[in-house]
């Protein structure tokens, strides 16, 4: 019988695209290759999977949302950390710069590009701050202390109101969250400040006509109520045009007095992907088939939020979410499995109608279509549905 030769999986971006890849090809790949024939390199500019969607938590509690790669992946796994400049397609290597900004070559066999999504930033003389990462969450966090602190010191009513107010702009899934768990939190912290917590005030400011337009009108107007009834006021049709000091300009020209604006503006493509050589749609994406497979790239394979990732039956893109990328990464692992072993690939296919939302501490919604009807679970149980998701997309038991 003819040896198998040792194959070479690099996998660029731990994000939740990348960690569930691995897993799956551990699974599926390994076993078919046999003891010893795969090695497997994840590369990440950063040490840690960062559960990107809890990112809202650190502005809020100072939560720990980042799990390192080594505990992800304790045995059987190579870690990087280097940041992936380019990819040398024709060669099957890629050059990365490593840690002490050394450029480093890494040979493959097979590349998976995960390298994900970058979060919209507001201009610069817009003001406020954008919730992008773990500094900006902790700067978040410190800055509404702060605030509620003058608070306390404030013998001006109106004054006292503003440092008691913040308006999150951005009405997406982020804003959502983020509202809900800084109203209670703001709350609960005026209480113990000796405030009057129902004084807090948290603006939700949604550029559209109603929230969740994902799904069905009056699942957005439960999830309103619900904020509502936590202590958020949604504004609809009116965005954030610019904040400057305490002072927020909306675009039909009311001003909100606010202590802090924080900007939740959504997702953009990685930006380092333009400077991959790789086929891209206009919007940044990479292009590939319905298998994964990287256009005119023979063995590399791109999933996630730097994808552009199209359902071959009903023509539906998918979006830049979480769940859209773990699903892709374990239909991956068998597709790359049945491209190795010469069998035939699955197909990529659409997620099902699904979304969950937190809403504050213990607290949460989830919404799917089943059968054409409208399921949606509220309270408690939405929230251990939502913790489930969050856990189980980031490979945590
Ligand atoms: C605040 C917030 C809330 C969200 N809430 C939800 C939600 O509730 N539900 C949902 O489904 N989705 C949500 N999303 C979207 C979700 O986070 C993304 O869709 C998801 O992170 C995509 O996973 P990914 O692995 O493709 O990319 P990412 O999570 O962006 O991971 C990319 C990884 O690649 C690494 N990387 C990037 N460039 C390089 C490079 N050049 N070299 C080496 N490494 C590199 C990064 O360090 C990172 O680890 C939210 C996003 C945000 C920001």
């Amino acid at each position: 019988m003819k040896e198998k030769k040792e194959i070479t999986c690099v996998i660029i971006g731990g994000g939740y695209a990348g960690i569930n890849a691995l897993k799956t090809i551990r699974k599926t790949l390994q076993p078919e290759l046999g003891a010893g024939k795969l090695r497997l390199i994840l590369i990440d500019k950063q040490p840690y999977h960062l559960r990107k969607v809890l990112l809202f938590k650190p502005a809020v509690n100072d939560d720990n949302i980042v799990v390192p790669f080594g505990s992800l992946f304790p045995d059987g796994v190579e870690f990087i950390q280097g940041m992936v400049m380019t990819i040398e397609k024709r060669d099957k290597r890629l050059l990365y710069q490593d840690e002490s900004g050394q450029e480093q070559h890494l040979k493959y066999d097979i590349l998976i590009l995960a390298a994900g999504s970058v979060i919209r930033q507001p201009d610069a003389d817009q003001g406020g701050i954008a919730l992008t990462g773990l500094a900006s969450a902790a700067h978040i966090r410190e800055l509404w202390h702060e605030n509620l602190r003058k608070a306390v010191k404030e013998t001006s009513r109106a004054e006292r109101q503003r440092w008691m107010t913040v308006a999150v702009a951005g009405a997406g899934i982020s804003g959502i969250e983020s509202s809900a768990e800084l109203v209670y939190a703001l709350r609960k912290e005026a209480s113990a400040l000796g405030l009057d917590p129902s004084e807090v005030i948290l603006y939700l400011l949604n550029a559209q006509d109603r929230l969740f337009q994902e799904g069905p009108a009056k699942v957005g107007m439960k999830l309103e109520r619900l904020l509502k009834g936590s202590g958020v006021t949604v504004l609809h049709g009116r965005k954030a045009i610019r904040e400057r000091e305490g002072d927020l300009l909306l675009s039909d020209g009311e001003i909100l007095k606010v202590g802090l604006c924080i900007w939740t503006l959504g997702l953009l493509p990685n930006p380092m992907l333009r400077s991959m050589g790789l086929p891209l749609t206009a919007h940044g994406r990479v292009i590939v088939d319905a298998n994964y497979r990287v256009k005119e790239a023979p063995g590399i394979y791109s999933i996630g939020d730097c994808a552009q990732i199209v359902d071959p039956v009903s023509g539906l893109t998918d979006g830049m979410t979480c769940k859209e990328a773990t699903a892709q990464a374990d239909r991956l692992g068998k597709v790359i499995t049945a491209d190795v072993m010469g069998h035939s690939a699955p197909v990529h296919k659409s997620y099902i109608d699904f979304f969950c939302f937190g809403l504050g501490p213990e607290r949460g919604m989830v919404w799917t279509r089943q059968w054409g009807l409208d399921i949606v679970i509220t309270g408690k149980l939405g929230w251990k549905v939502r913790k489930m998701t969050w856990d189980y997309a980031s490979l945590i038991k």
